[in-house]
């Protein structure tokens, strides 16, 4: 065990603090965000998306790719959109992967 310490110490854990998408996506879906995404960690809803905390990896690279500014940190949620992480976590575990191809709703 010993000899792993130094190798386990430098290894990357998850944060455990995904990405999370709130209400501005809603009824617009916007995808550019599906595109940068390295582990496919979108799940695609109706009228929005959501990200799965199972699969985010906490990159980063989406934030700049919403039109509408609707990706956060799950630390760094606006006052008034605290319940989209807990909506994330659970919608996503029964939503499918997003492809990125749908129709965007609306401007
Ligand atoms: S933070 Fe990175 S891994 Fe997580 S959803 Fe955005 S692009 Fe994907």
């Amino acid at each position: 065990m010993e000899r792993w310490r130094g190798f386990i110490s430098s290894v990357p854990l998850h944060s455990g603090m995904p990405h999370v998408v709130t209400s501005p996506c809603v009824n617009h879906k916007y995808q550019e965000c599906v595109a940068v995404c390295p582990v496919e960690a979108f799940r695609e809803l109706d009228t929005y998306l959501v990200i799965d905390p199972d699969e985010c990896i906490d990159c980063g690279a989406c934030i700049p790719e919403c039109p509408v500014e609707a990706i956060f940190p799950d630390t760094e949620v606006p006052a008034g959109e605290e319940a989209w992480i807990d909506r994330n976590a659970e919608e996503a575990a029964d939503a499918p992967v997003a492809e990125g191809d749908s129709p965007v709703l609306g401007d």
